[in-house]
């Protein structure tokens, strides 16, 4: 019976295959729950049914049939989310997915007062959850329809269950569920929701404002009738063809309308304002004649006009509103739109997922989900009432973070950028420790790779007792980012035998200066110029990552260069890139001033901001002559134009297709342009490859030197104080 009525449904917008589709779904769904039955005794299935028939009235695309049916699958009957995956192919499984990572992010933190109040630690723990459901939501918009259909349904059934727990749902309904409805224009979803809420939690009053509706109804509908005709006649004398209808607002709203009468003292006595009267018309030009008609015919009542055609809600709702006087002392609400116009504002987001014949759209495009983000974050700023709530939620989201999965489904955000290792630290220093592997999305990875939102990581490790390995703690290899997971490979380290870390340490650092092509220099100097006790000490710290040799090395040259100013650093060629730059102090970061635009050449100075480091300024900029405290300003020159050297490198390697265009991609991806590469092959199935490249400085070429050796097939790599005599051409 209802297995017909579906598929009848079904079978209104969509082709064969597809309510195929939607028919396998169910039949799966069907077995799965079979002997399950809800709280109130009906077959679990019937809950699946009533998710998947509301997206049907809203004719979403077949997946988003098949995975609201198969929503409850993989938590309620332990069907393991790959089955679904293999039976119903990935974009439904990922859906299904979806809905269930979002049914575990726990809302229910918020109390009736909302925020206020609450101790910082509990706004932090929603603050958290809220974010986890912004990223369920941002992969994939169709989650949140699926659920919110799931959150329908199941309000609708609220009675049956224990006070406290239909409480909590009523309670998070109306917080959480209902706004976003809201947000997503979803009217018919939002007032059905709140009314079910509200039921939930004020049977009493729930019972009183739908007697109230109930009793009027025949006297309002007399009105309503009187009123479209005459509003009817009129257009129709100005050739406007218009649809009048007279709809009474939801209980929910009522209620609100009740309580916002009472705080200004008013009694809530007149029926008129029970309902709204809606004007459906052809054309945008037809709805402004409409509202010229409707204004010449009764009085507007002054600031309650709105015009959501010109400028559309967030949620792209558009419509005309205005309240006139009927008769002279009715105030009658009037909504003045297209049919186009209606249709959207019904369905809302729903509306760009409606399925359409012929028309691929599976995947939302970026600006979508940048639009849904804005809306998410404008949605946040609606049920936090708290500003500093807000801020907090708004730097932790702008903070550029990824949001992972682990296996069993939970979140973990890290920064941009992050690795697998960083996420293993994260969740266990002992699953770093052991770390041997990673595979992310069911694929094996390197340990480097940078992890993206939305993926699922899994980390393996060795069965025997396993070190972390000193490569991670070389910054050019990139295996760490997060100073969480650096701290705890240093203290493995640290731990091991201080000779052994001596010995480390010392290699570390020979190595990397022969490979620069720098002068050894004295150990003992370079101990004591960054401050160690002993020669012992320093090559322990390096042997555990204190310090890295990239930072010996940056700081020997630039005492180097502070000494002799004018002699350049990695000597050969150089050659100048017409790029200006500000030089500010030491480290500190500088930027040019908005307000008066500096440009090479001007008279500047700087000005030392809080956080921002070194705004640059032109020296008669108003608002540093107008600046009171001097103190802050600071001199500044504009350096010579960037310098970019020359420098030869030279590799040898296995020889193997292409090892060429993968040394060749490593440096691109550093940024570094390569002037010439040329290879040649030996005797030994051994290559020498001898490259020239254009570099910023020692650093940049420290890391491309590291990432050049981290290609398949090198044997080494160093620097080549004289590319033409590397090869005999
Ligand atoms: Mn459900």
């Amino acid at each position: 019976m209802d297995r017909a009525i579906l598929l009848k449904k079904a079978k209104e917008y969509l082709l064969p295959d597809k309510v195929n589709l939607i028919q396998q779904a169910y039949d799966f769904a069907l077995k799965a729950h079979e002997g399950q039955v809800r709280d109130s005794g009906e077959p679990y299935m019937e809950h699946s049914i009533a998710t998947a028939m509301l997206l049907l009235d809203l004719q979403l695309d077949a997946s988003s049939i098949a995975a609201a049916l198969l929503h409850d699958v993989p938590e309620d009957c332990h069907v393991p989310i790959k089955e679904v995956e293999e039976k119903f192919g990935s974009e439904v499984s990922k859906l299904v997915d979806g809905v269930t990572k979002l049914s575990k992010v726990n809302l229910d933190s918020l109390g009736s007062e909302g925020l206020q109040g609450r101790s910082v630690d509990e706004k932090e723990i929603h603050a958290d959850n809220l974010r986890k459901m912004l990223v369920a939501i941002a992969e994939d918009v169709r989650v949140l329809l699926i659920k919110l259909s799931d959150r329908l349904h199941n309000v609708k059934t609220l009675k049956i269950l224990p006070e406290q727990r239909r409480r909590r749902i009523a309670q998070e309904t109306i917080e959480i569920y209902a706004p976003l409805a809201h947000r997503l224009g979803m009217w018919e979803v939002k007032w059905q929701l709140e009314d079910g809420a509200f039921r939930a939690l004020e049977p009493q009053r729930y019972r009183e404002i739908s007697t109230l509706l109930t009793a009027t109804r025949s006297e309002r509908e007399a009105f309503v009738t009187e009123v479209s005709q005459i509003l009817k006649n009129e257009l129709k004398k100005v050739n406007i063809e218009a649809e009048v209808t007279g709809r009474a607002k939801h209980i929910y709203s009522v209620y609100q309308k009740i309580e916002k009468y009472a705080a200004m003292g008013k009694q809530f006595d007149d029926i008129n304002d029970l309902l709204a009267l809606r004007v459906l018309v052809n054309s945008k030009g037809d709805c402004y004649a409409a509202l010229g008609i409707v204004h010449s015919m009764w009085h507007p009542i002054a600031g309650e006009f709105n015009d959501f055609i010109a400028s559309p809600k967030d949620n792209q709702y558009t419509s005309l509103h205005t309240t006139v006087l009927y008769k002279g002392t009715i105030p009658l609400e009037i909504q003045i739109r297209t049919h186009e116009m209606h249709h959207i504002n019904e369905y809302g987001i729903a509306a760009h997922w409606r399925y359409k014949e012929g028309e691929k759209r599976d995947n939302t495009t970026f600006s979508d989900k940048m639009t849904w983000l804005r809306q998410l974050m404008e949605w946040h700023k609606e049920i936090s009432g708290s500003q500093e709530f807000l801020e907090s939620v708004r730097t932790d989201i702008l903070k550029d973070q990824v949001f992972v999965y682990t296996p069993r489904g939970e979140i973990k955000d890290l920064p941009q950028g992050a690795t697998p290792l960083d996420f293993a630290y994260i969740i266990h220093t002992n699953l770093g420790n052991r770390c041997i592997g990673a595979k992310v999305n069911g694929r094996l990875v390197p340990l480097s790779r940078e992890l993206a939102s939305g993926e699922t990581v899994e980390i393996l490790v060795s069965k025997l007792d396993k070190a972390p390995s000193r490569d991670w703690l070389n910054p050019n290899l990139g295996y760490i980012k997060t100073s969480h997971a650096l701290r705890k490979v240093r203290q493995w380290f640290k731990k091991q035998e201080r000779n052994e870390n001596i010995d480390k340490g010392r290699q570390l650092l020979e190595k990397e200066l022969r490979r620069l092509g720098l002068p050894l220099g004295d150990p003992a100097d370079m101990a004591a110029s960054l401050k160690y006790d002993s020669l012992d000490d320093f090559w322990a710290s390096l042997g555990y990552g204190e310090v890295t040799p990239q930072q010996v090395i940056h700081k020997l040259i630039s005492e180097e260069e502070e000494r002799k100013p004018q002699q350049e650093i990695p000597p050969p060629q150089r050659e100048v890139i017409g790029q200006v730059q500000v030089l500010g102090v030491g480290d500190l970061l500088t930027h040019l001033a908005l307000c008066c635009h500096p440009l090479p050449g001007d008279d500047i100075i700087g000005y030392v901001t809080r956080t921002r480091g070194v705004t640059v300024h032109r020296k008669d900029c108003r608002n540093i002559i107008n600046e009171d405290e001097k103190d802050r300003l600071i001199d500044v020159k504009w350096s010579a134009s960037e310098q970019m050297y020359q420098v030869g490198v030279s590799v040898e390697a296995y020889d193997r297709v292409g090892l060429l265009s993968d040394i060749s991609s490593v440096v691109a991806g550093e940024k570094v342009n390569i002037n010439t590469i040329k290879a040649e092959e030996r005797k030994d199935r051994t290559m020498t490859i001898f490259l020239r490249i254009q570099i910023k400085n020692i650093d940049q070429l420290s890391r491309v030197l590291a990432k050049i050796d981290g290609v398949r097939g090198v044997i080494t790599v160093s620097r080549s104080q004289d590319g033409s005599a590397v090869l005999h051409r």
